[in-house]
């Protein structure tokens, strides 16, 4: 690797570290594709990782029952038809080590590994002014200087636990399900709790509920589910997915979710006695076409989302025997699709064994926990094992906890507690050559089928280090009006839709005081955000503050 020296002639002082053209965080799908696009590029780049290995989510992940809800062959890298002539995968909806793995063999293919430090986290990234250059060190106590700094650290990575008081004196096994031992939690006849009740935790829920003693299911907020068909894949499936790459990687890249899809059709434009077929038809697709895919117009009319959201009601409510229990499972306050939706195998016939309990956190609450179990309002419940399915600190929450600070020492957490913004999800005004992936306002922090999505994004980036490079410049930023000119175009276009009317999820995130609540997911779809980021490039990056 060639490197050369940050001031020379300072050698006898201290020593200075090496100056890389740039240094990734984070090795998930972003991140090692991030290192690669810039290796290809010609940077000296090193990588660092939290984890043991590669994969982010799908390294951390490895609790019972996790798979992706993307449906073959939408969850893979796009950036290679090589790669993609020879991927093997087994199942519709991949489930963890099937997509480990397929991170690993990627790594490995392009000899990507040699450039990662594992095991090793970023803790700072301190802008010098002088110089234009990152210096970044990390918890093994290591210093480097970079001109650029890439944070793929993921949105969803960092997880939440509830302070829930007495947790720590629980004296069985408690894990939450992103920290799940490689060596697995034993549950066979356990008294099981989970905590949570959205796309993890119905993961776990009915994975686990038949071999378990007893499962005791926490809800605060009901969720919509809808059925995975989870066929096997076959050698044809294979064989279109091969011959089909030039034609899905150019229609994927324009979608509206980051899969390819028929357009549908507007709300009014479908006869009402053909809305049930239609339904139906897309219902049985199995996959989360029914979430964004029924009525073109699903997020701004709320004729076509009532009628979508009626239909979902009905098939969930189908399922469930008890209508006691049925009427806490179906959610009534909030509209489908409003919330990221979960596909599901047999959650709600969970509901219907003998060994699992629903305790609503809307009738009840959790008091405290203690060495026996969980204490709420009405009563006590005794187990064995507390799974918390509780969710993430989303979208800058691993961001939020590396000690970044810009040009003239601004610290970039202080600033987003105070006003949390990104110009395309990017960058941020005050913070040169330092860029994100899947932050907020992006479709890829939260509305898209993210290997596509993060997959342009990464482009971005590269090319807006490219073109300081190939200028002759020394840094790059948003300039304030360009970054205040894409939070107000966000927040018009995002707010208005359903999902923005949502208060209650993820996708908003909440300030440190809880009181304001963000809306994170850039709702404005991709082809516009395409365009957006598209536009920046041919400009010659005009409204950025090139140096
Ligand atoms: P991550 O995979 O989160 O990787 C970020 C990495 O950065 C982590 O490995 C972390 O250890 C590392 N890191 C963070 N901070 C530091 C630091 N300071 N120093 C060093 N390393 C650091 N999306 C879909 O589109 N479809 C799905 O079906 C889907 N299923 C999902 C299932 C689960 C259980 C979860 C949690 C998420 C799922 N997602 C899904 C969203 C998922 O986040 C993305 O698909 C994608 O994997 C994100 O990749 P990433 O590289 O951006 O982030
Ligand atoms: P989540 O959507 O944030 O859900 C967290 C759950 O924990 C919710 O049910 C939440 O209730 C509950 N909870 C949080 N704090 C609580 C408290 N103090 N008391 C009681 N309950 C509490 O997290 P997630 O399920 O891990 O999913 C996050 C995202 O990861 C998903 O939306 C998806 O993008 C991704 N994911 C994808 C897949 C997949 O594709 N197969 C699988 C898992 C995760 P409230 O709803 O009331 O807040």
């Amino acid at each position: 690797m060639s490197v050369h020296r940050l001031e020379p002639g300072n050698e006898s002082e201290t020593p200075t570290p090496q100056v890389l053209d740039a240094i990734v965080v984070g090795a998930g799908i972003g991140g090692v594709y991030q290192l690669y696009r810039l290796l290809q590029d010609g940077l000296t780049v090193r990588a660092f990782e939290a984890a043991e290995g590669v994969g982010g989510v799908w390294f951390w992940n490895r609790y019972p029952g996790a798979r992706v809800d993307s449906h073959f062959p939408h969850y893979q890298f796009w950036f290679s038809r090589e790669l993609w002539d020879e991927s093997d995968w087994t199942e519709t909806f991949p489930a963890q080590p099937e997509i480990e793995r397929y991170v690993n063999h990627v790594v490995d293919k392009f000899d990507l590994r040699r450039h990662i430090t594992f095991s090793t986290r970023v803790t700072s990234a301190i802008f010098d002014d002088k110089s234009g250059t990152w210096r970044v060190t990390t918890d093994s106590g290591e210093t480097l200087v970079a001109r650029f700094v890439v944070f793929n650290t993921g949105g969803l990575s960092t997880p939440k636990i509830p302070p829930f008081k007495g947790h720590e004196t629980f004296a069985g096994v408690s894990c939450h399900t992103s920290h799940w031992p490689t060596e697995g939690v034993e549950l066979a006849g356990k008294r099981v709790a989970v905590i949570g009740t959205a796309a993890t935790g119905i993961q776990v829920i009915q994975t686990i509920a038949p071999e378990v003693a007893h499962l005791t299911v926490f809800q605060r907020t009901p969720n919509y589910a809808v059925p995975m068909k989870n066929p096997k894949i076959t050698e044809s499936d294979l064989k279109w997915m091969r011959e089909s790459f030039d034609e899905l990687s150019r229609k994927v890249r324009w979608s509206r979710g980051g899969f390819v899809f028929d357009d549908p059709p507007y709300f009014k434009d479908v006869p009402p006695d053909q809305r049930e077929a239609h339904m139906r038809a897309i219902w049985d697709s199995g996959n989360l076409s029914i979430w964004g895919n029924t009525f073109a117009d699903f997020q701004s009319n709320q004729q076509a989302n009532d009628y979508v959201t009626n239909f979902v009601r009905d098939r969930m409510r189908e399922r469930i025997k008890d209508p006691k229990l049925a009427a806490k499972l179906i959610p009534t306050d909030y509209s489908f699709g409003t919330r990221r939706v979960p596909l599901e195998n047999g959650y709600f016939e969970t509901f219907n064994r003998d060994n699992v309990t629903l305790v609503d956190l809307r009738e009840d609450s959790i008091v405290s926990i203690d060495a026996s179990g969980i204490r709420t309002r009405t009563g006590h419940h005794e187990v064995d094992v507390i799974i918390y399915a509780t969710g993430f600190d989303s979208g800058v929450g691993s961001i939020n906890r590396i000690d970044i600070r810009g040009i003239g020492g601004v610290s970039l957490r202080q600033l987003w507690s105070e006003d949390l913004c990104t110009t395309v999800g990017m960058q941020v005004h005050g913070f040169p050559n330092l860029f994100m992936t899947m932050a907020p306002f992006a479709p890829a922090a939260a509305i898209c089928n993210v290997p596509v999505c993060v997959d342009q994004q990464c482009d971005w980036i590269a090319d807006a280090i490219g073109f300081v490079r190939s200028q002759g410049l020394t840094s790059i930023h948003p300039s304030a009006q360009t970054q205040q000119a894409w939070m107000d175009h966000h927040r018009a276009v995002s707010e208005p839709t359903m999902i923005g009317r949502n208060m209650n999820s993820w996708y908003r995130r909440e300030g440190p005081d809880g009181s304001k609540r963000e809306l994170i997911a850039y709702l404005g779809g991709i082809p516009a955000y395409r365009r957006a980021c598209d536009e920046m490039i041919a400009s010659g990056f005009k409204g950025f503050e090139l140096v």
